[in-house]
């Protein structure tokens, strides 16, 4: 498995499907948590930091995502933690991101949307040289879609700072994607491209309603997509791009194991997936480990990886230009690494 390590480390890498506020590294929320005091949970330990990231299923990982919100609390934290992901980000060959980010969980504690994507993408900005990132504003589905509106309203003229798209993450077991069919058709005549999150934490339904309401031009996760074959039959036909994160379904118990994870089939069937790791300091993964997993455990082939690597350049949000230059970056790696 080593040569496999080594090759996957200085891979050049995408990813469509990361959460910002999921992706801190763990030294930078430790000093966040140091700059408020502490918290007594944690006992000035970082391992318990680690620990505290352990998750039961779905809705004790939301629970813990509105827990770290508290550390979040000035602009300038959110300057520094973009700056962080982007310098951990770069540190993993990864070339190009579409970071989702919530900055409606922090404009309830009285802070203005537009500072808070001000200072985002002017911690991205110290880090251009070494990695492009672009930003999908989630509108998070628990606060509904008026609020979901008005976010919109306001983000529209924010494209500037680097918003290519919107999302609907947040608990999907509670809240189906319809009723937000009006929100999606006005981020679209805005300019905005789509993504919802379904098929994580709901069935196939909810991969049905984020299609037929939302018309959108990618699926966060799709996981559960197996459980109406009349959908995958679908998604095959029309390649919708899929947003597959393995092993974060595991950490959430989406699925028990990766053996048990529908990506191998999907891929097999002809599925337009790409890999992506969601809330990897969370969930204690990178795209490496994601991308191990599936050689190791699913018998993926190092050309499966590069073809699924290719089908995230396809599914992105850049513009041409830069997808050619992402592709053909991935080629001369493989061509140059004569790997067996
Ligand atoms: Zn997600």
């Amino acid at each position: 498995m080593e040569k496999y390590n080594s090759f996957l480390k200085t891979l050049p890498k995408i990813e469509l499907h990361l959460h910002l506020e999921g992706a801190i590294p763990l030294e930078t929320l430790w000093e966040l948590i140091k700059k408020y005091g502490g918290h007594k949970e944690l006992d000035n330990n970082i391992e318990n930091l680690n620990k505290r990231f352990l998750f039961k299923d779905f809705p004790h990982f939301i629970e813990t995502w509105i827990w770290k919100n508290q550390f979040l609390k000035e602009y300038e934290d959110f300057e520094f933690i973009a700056h962080g992901v982007a310098k951990d980000l770069s540190g993993q060959n990864i070339r190009y991101a579409e970071l989702f980010f919530t900055p409606g969980d922090h404009t309830e504690k009285g802070l203005e949307l537009g500072r808070i994507v001000e200072s985002v993408a002017k911690g991205m900005a110290a880090r251009e040289k070494e990695i492009e990132l672009s930003l999908i504003y989630d509108l998070c589905r628990d606060f509904g879609p008026e609020k979901g509106m008005e976010q919109l309203e306001k983000i529209k003229d924010l494209k500037s700072y680097g918003i290519i798209g919107i999302g609907i993450g947040g608990s999907e077991q509670l809240y189906p994607p319809e009723p937000f069919k009006k929100v999606y058709e006005k981020a679209r005549a805005y300019g905005f491209r789509t993504t919802a999150h379904a098929g994580e934490a709901a069935g196939a339904d909810s991969v049905w309603g984020a299609i037929r309401e939302l018309k959108v031009d990618r699926i966060g996760h799709g996981t559960r997509s197996y459980e109406d074959q009349d959908l995958v039959a679908y998604l095959k036909e029309t390649q919708l791009p899929i947003e597959v994160c393995p092993l974060s379904n595991v950490r959430t118990g989406v699925v028990n194991s990766v053996t048990e994870h529908p990506v191998k089939s999907y891929f097999k069937e002809g599925l337009n997936i790409c890999i992506n790791t969601d809330d990897p300091k969370m969930f204690n993964n990178s795209l490496e480990q994601d991308y191990l997993c599936l050689i190791d455990e699913l018998g993926f082939s190092l050309d499966d990886i590069k073809l699924l690597l290719y089908n995230a350049v396809a599914a992105s949000w850049c513009d041409d230009k830069k997808k050619r230059q992402l592709k053909s970056e991935i080629a001369d790696f493989y061509d140059k690494y004569h790997y067996l």
